[in-house]
């Protein structure tokens, strides 16, 4: 998790020929999909975490917190890895259990680590963005949610315009936690909603109805004004796009500020229990294309508009106007407007992202809380970015962020030339033009067209210096870009 450092970012030429506004042409892209359904990372992050090899201990890991600069304003992440039982689909790092809150132990934990990180930093330290994902956050009780945000906000008081968020389960939510979360200042909830249609619910082995959902919101929509996102999926088994337009009507209907389309991942060796899906009607490469064109085109209609990779926002939200103006950042929660200049993460798997590179905690809760108890800090891998990675990641991040990458903007900030800099990089993408994804400038300025940003990956992927090492990619380590 973190908020990528503010950069400027000069427009594209203006003489790039790509049309971004045309509508994307189904039997084209259908044509497309052998050549560019592969397998390839989401680049939450430059380098991504399989290529990090540095095994730090505590000591290490205070020392890089020492080194920081400044106090923050930071952005946060707590991960919470309790449920109450396992989506089919779920490849996330999450704890099953029946008992109906998380131990105590885990809480004890968790502020141990808040308080050792604090005490590493430099300086004052606040927070401009907190997140609390999962895992099922709402499976805190509604005084674990109070005891933890006591915590959080006594070691990193919130600025004032701090975007502090939540990934909320319909299924879970209670009214005494939505008290808790609208008097604690929670300004954006993500409820995930997967699918609507009872065929697809039962596959995936999560049931909510439509009212669940419904009465939520209206919950929300009563009180202080807070951001409502919806979290989507397809390529769910039994999906096809007669249902999926039903659970797109509903969606719609409700009107959140936000939705994230994500096409579902089959990383089977992430997720064994992945595996009774094949059994199953999963959507072909095709068919998927044909879910996430329909859910393109119904929400660009009914008003939403489309940004960076698979999300969607209402044209007065913050984070469309934020896309419009370029002004759109991405880290390890999502899109984001907020310019937070390191991140800081909590609870087992998290991942705290620095302007010097990535600390991983243990994933394992086991693991994790072994570590706390040893040493008050539980780091399981890093990586330093070296300067090239620095560059990479910068121009990966405008492929996903804006679907374009100015050389101008380029220069400005490194002060070399782009295209020298990446020339077989742009020659890879010289592909990408032939197909009608992009368009190229004579200083390597592109800009993908409207079909391109489908294939934001497959672009990414042509500036990733570590992908011919990974081996393995192809059989499996990533999910498939398309
Ligand atoms: S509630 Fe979320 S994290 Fe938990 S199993 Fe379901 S999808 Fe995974």
């Amino acid at each position: 998790m973190t908020c990528s450092p503010a950069q400027p970012v000069a427009p594209v030429s203006a003489s790039v020929s790509v049309d971004t506004r045309a509508e994307p042409d189904r039997a084209a892209l259908e044509a497309l999909l052998p050549r560019y359904d592969t397998a390839g990372p989401r680049y939450t992050s430059y380098p991504t975490a399989p290529t990090w090899r540095e095994e730090p201990d505590a000591q290490t890991y205070r020392a890089s917190l020492a080194a920081l600069p400044g106090s923050g304003p930071y952005a946060i992440y707590v991960h919470v890895p309790f449920c109450r039982s396992l989506c089919h689909f779920c490849a996330c790092n999450r704890v099953i259990t029946r008992k109906a809150e998380p131990p105590a132990h885990y809480l004890k934990h968790l502020a141990r680590e808040i308080k050792e990180v604090r005490r590493a930093l430099p300086d004052r330290a606040r927070a401009g963005q907190i997140h609390l994902g999962g895992g099922t956050p709402t499976h805190l009780t509604p005084p674990q949610l109070e005891a933890l945000m006591g915590e959080l906000t006594r070691s990193f008081p919130a600025t004032e315009d701090a975007e502090i968020s939540i990934e909320i389960d319909p299924r879970v939510t209670t009214a005494a936690h939505m008290d808790v979360l609208l008097a604690w200042g929670f300004n954006r909830l993500s409820l995930g909603i997967q699918d609507f249609d009872p065929l697809v619910q039962a596959a995936i082995h999560r049931r909510q109805s439509v009212d669940q959902v419904a009465r939520l919101v209206e919950r929300v929509r009563a009180g202080e004004p807070c951001g409502i996102n919806f979290d989507l999926i397809y390529g769910l088994p039994h999906q096809n796009e007669e249902s999926f337009s039903r659970t797109l009507e509903h969606v719609i209907s409700l009107r959140p500020d936000r939705i994230a389309l994500y096409g579902y991942a089959h990383v089977t060796w992430v997720a064994r229990h992945q595996r009774g899906f094949e059994r199953l009607d999963l959507p072909s490469a095709k068919a998927r294309l044909g879910l996430q064109l329909l859910a393109i085109e119904r929400l660009t209609e009914s008003g939403y508009v489309a940004i960076g990779m698979d999300h969607f926002a209402l044209p007065d939200d913050e984070l469309a106007r934020a896309a419009k103006e370029r002004r759109l950042h991405r880290n390890f929660m999502g899109y984001t407007i907020r310019t937070c200049s390191e991140s800081l993460a909590f609870g087992p798997s998290g991942i705290s992202e620095f302007s010097s590179g990535f600390v991983q905690s243990q994933r394992d809760l086991h693991d994790w809380e072994t570590g706390i108890k040893a040493a008050g800090l539980a780091p399981f891998r890093a990586h330093r970015s070296s300067e090239d990675d620095k560059r990479r990641a910068w121009v990966i991040s405008q492929i996903m962020c804006h679907g374009a990458v100015s050389g101008e903007a380029y220069r400005s900030l490194y002060g070399e030339s782009f295209r020298d800099r990446f020339a077989s990089e742009l020659t890879r993408l010289k592909r990408l033009e032939d197909d009608g994804l992009l368009a190229l400038e004579p200083d390597g300025s592109f800009e993908m067209s409207a079909s391109g940003r489908l294939f934001l990956r497959n672009a990414a992927m042509a500036f990733d210096a570590y992908l011919p090492g990974q081996k393995d990619r192809d059989c499996g380590m990533f999910s498939r870009t398309v």
